[in-house]
């Protein structure tokens, strides 16, 4: 469930997007403004602008699988009725009334148009017909698309809404706002393409005072209440997003209510099952204990929308108000009542079938003792039964519970079968080399790629596209592929690669600015030396034309670290980063797995556990060792300050930049693609973190299992630490 996303477009307060995360969905909110937000993180976006609503469109294709409904507040301003109607002269003083710009019989703006009417108007049919735009788009992925708009707005008479009206079908669900928490009878219409915001559909009984609708003056300016009716009620959100919440758990979506049920959950990560779930850290985990000791329903009338204090004095201190729905009465007594629920206001006999009325899921707590015995009998997280795959048990049990030589032949038989296959493949190795971009084939000289492709092949690897990301080199800019390899989760970019393009003039001029401020010589002195070198190893290239337009270029500085100079490329600066969207979360094996490792290697353990040694082995230059896509080897660029010399020095790049999302998104899978072949190939019992691998051994395999890694590395052609303080022995 908590993966599941709702996007509010024209989000202005962005109130429904508040509440969905406060209620545990995913909420993006995008508008053209900030102004009016409620505190809520806005993704600006021009929808008149067609690389803006692409960078959308973009989104939703990539979220379609969780994206649970899409909601659309169109701005009314110049499709409302109530511009035309008459207003006193005494609160317009001298002001001029606004004119109807529109009608019934020109819905799309009135021919008589002139000046800023004209221009107000024909900026709203822009924007409606993007959106028209994005709800077919939506609505062909099958997403629940909402479309909000006054329910005698002119809006909904425009061509642009009546194009998608006439396609999509759909329906319509009308109420008055006071029967949700607003404070007048204002009719809205919803038009949706699923019939989910049906139960909203209600009309004021006219037993509550309204708030009036006339203008007046606040601070000078004439309001109209139709402007203060533009942010929802909060109860309104609450039960839109209720509406949905209930959808999705009907469609089948699992809201996770223990750690012990998450951590079983099958989707958890393909990584993780594989090798050992780390203790719980983020807050995403559930707490061992339910937070409540047991359920009820309250049912009020569901116009009554103030009795919610009043529903919780009817609980012990502690209770809490979980969704809360409006339900027909005869639906909900079929679905979840079970005799047991609570009346407020109303009484059982009185209701009628068809009644609306509203459910309060209440949690009641614990008492304190009964709490502490549930805590107790949950255990230590610690001990929880993780994600022991067989795979990973069995390989724990080769290295360190069965007998060493039966994993030793294994290991020799997999690397005599390669290196076998290194030699009648070469034709193979050959023609793949040739495809290859120039660049990348002068990389690649010395690896078999060939040979890695049919390894991963033959184990079953999930990142399909590896190798052919390896041969056209990887993507710095725009969304990363799909690598299967991590969990899923969405981060959008910031831009598109097209308004990266459109903009880099003006992301160049504040790198230039930067680099007009000259780092302290010696660092400046070491960069440039460590460039020189990267230059002779045609990692990078200097590009001798100097010219900047149309690059996005990423500005290069060292930074002391360990007593060394290290060498950075930021390539946030230029705005190359922003347009990276990633799908998948990367997570890392960090000492956690391996401890995981040991620990399940110990409980197998009959009698004494035979010794464990360990060491690390390091990918030398490990971004280096492989290149970036032609697109971006066009449009990137570096630049230096060389000593000496006023202007920056202009880069070409043909490996890996560090400082680069892309970079790490694309090593990564390589990373994972090692430690693949080492667990189900040889048995390793390995962990990867980045470009370390952590292995474990009894000493009896160690000069096995070094055999085995160094002639896996050498096969494929990676260069590796060999010795020094990066090579220490299995200790
Ligand atoms: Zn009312």
């Amino acid at each position: 469930m908590e993966e599941l996303l709702v996007i509010e477009v024209c989000a202005g307060s962005a109130r429904l997007t508040k509440t969905c995360r406060k209620l545990g969905l995913r909420g993006l909110a995008v508008d053209k403004v900030t102004e009016r937000s409620c505190g809520i993180d806005i993704m600006v976006l021009d929808l008149t602008v067609a690389s803006q609503l692409q960078l959308l469109l973009d989104i939703i294709d990539a979220e379609k699988h969780r994206i649970l409904m899409i909601f659309i507040a169109p701005p009314c301003g110049t499709a409302s009725r109530a511009r035309g109607r008459p207003i006193k002269s005494s609160l317009l003083r001298g002001r001029k009334a606004p004119a109807p710009l529109r009608s019934d019989l020109q819905p799309d703006g009135l021919d008589n148009l002139e000046g800023l009417d004209k221009l107000k108007t024909e900026l709203a049919n822009q924007l409606y017909e993007g959106i028209t735009r994005l709800i077919l788009f939506a609505a062909g992925l099958d997403i629940c698309v909402v479309v909000e708009n006054p329910a005698n707005s002119l809006y909904w008479k425009t061509s642009f809404a009546q194009k998608f009206l006439t396609t999509l079908g759909g329906c319509m669900t009308d109420f008055h706002n006071c029967c949700h928490g607003g404070s007048r009878d204002k009719l809205t219409s919803f038009w949706s393409n699923k019939d989910w915001m049906q139960p909203l559909q209600m009309f004021c009984d006219g037993q509550h005072p309204h708030q009036s609708w006339r203008p007046k003056i606040r601070d000078g300016r004439l309001v109209f209440p139709t402007a203060e009716e533009a942010a929802y009620p909060w109860l309104l959100c609450t039960r839109i997003i209720n509406l949905v919440l209930d959808m999705a758990k009907r469609l089948g979506a699992i809201m996770h209510a223990t750690l012990e049920e998450q951590m079983a959950d099958k989707d958890f990560s393909l990584m993780n099952r594989y090798i050992f779930e780390a203790l719980p850290r983020s807050t995403k985990l559930h707490p061992l204990v339910p937070d409540f000791s047991y359920y009820t329903y309250v049912v009020t009338p569901a116009q009554h929308v103030d009795l919610c204090t009043e529903v919780l004095q009817l609980f012990p201190k502690g209770a809490k108000i979980l969704p809360r729905r409006l339900w027909t009465w005869g639906v909900f007594r079929a679905e979840q009542f079970r005799g047991e629920c609570v009346f407020l206001e109303i009484l059982e006999g009185d209701i009628s079938e068809d009644q609306t009325v509203e459910c309060h899921h209440v949690g009641v707590p614990h008492d304190p003792m009964a709490f502490l015995e549930k805590a107790i009998n949950a255990g230590h997280p610690k001990d929880l039964e993780r994600h022991v795959d067989p795979t990973m048990h069995e390989v724990l049990m080769d290295n360190f519970h069965r007998p060493p030589h039966l994993l030793a032949c294994r290991r020799i038989d997999f690397i005599k079968k390669y290196t076998q296959l290194a030699k009648t493949s070469k034709a193979e190795e050959l023609k793949l080399r040739l495809k290859m971009p120039p660049h990348i084939r002068k990389l690649m000289t010395g690896k078999r790629l060939h040979l890695l492709g049919v390894m991963l092949t033959d184990l079953g690897f999930p990142d399909k596209d590896l190798l052919h990301d390896l041969c056209n080199g990887f993507k710095l800019s725009g969304w990363m592929p799909d690598s299967h390899l991590f969990p899923r989760k969405v981060r959008n970019p910031t831009l598109t690669v097209d308004a990266l393009k459109q903009s880099s003039n003006s992301f160049n001029e504040k790198v230039i600015q930067q680099m007009s401020i000259r780092q302290e010589s010696v660092l400046e002195q070491d960069t440039w030396g460590e460039t020189e070198h990267e230059i002779e190893q045609d990692w990078i290239w200097e590009d001798t034309t100097s010219d900047w337009t149309g690059k996005s270029v990423a500005r290069r500085f060292g930074i002391r670290q360990g007593g060394k100079t290290r060498v950075i490329d930021d390539c946030t600066v230029c705005g190359l980063n922003l347009t990276v969207g990633t799908k998948e979360k990367f997570s890392l094996h960090t000492i956690d797995q391996l401890c995981g490792m040991l620990d399940h290697s110990f409980k197998c353990s009959e009698g004494q556990h035979c010794k464990v040694l360990g060491r690390t082995y390091d990918l030398k230059s490990a971004y280096k060792q492989f290149g970036l896509c032609s697109h971006d080897r066009d449009f990137v660029r570096i630049a230096v300050n060389k000593p000496g010399v006023k202007d920056p020095v202009l880069l070409g790049l043909n490996a890996l930049p560090f400082g680069a999302i892309g970079s790490v998104a694309g090593f990564l899978r390589v990373s994972f693609a090692l430690w693949w072949i080492g667990v189900f190939g040889m048995g390793i019992a390995w962990s990867a973190y980045f470009d370390d691998y952590s292995s474990l051994t009894r000493p009896e395999l160690a000069s096995n299992t070094h055999w085995a890694i160094s002639s896996l590395f050498e096969l494929i052609g990676l260069q590796y630490a060999k010795e020094g303080s990066k090579a220490p022995p299995f200790q």
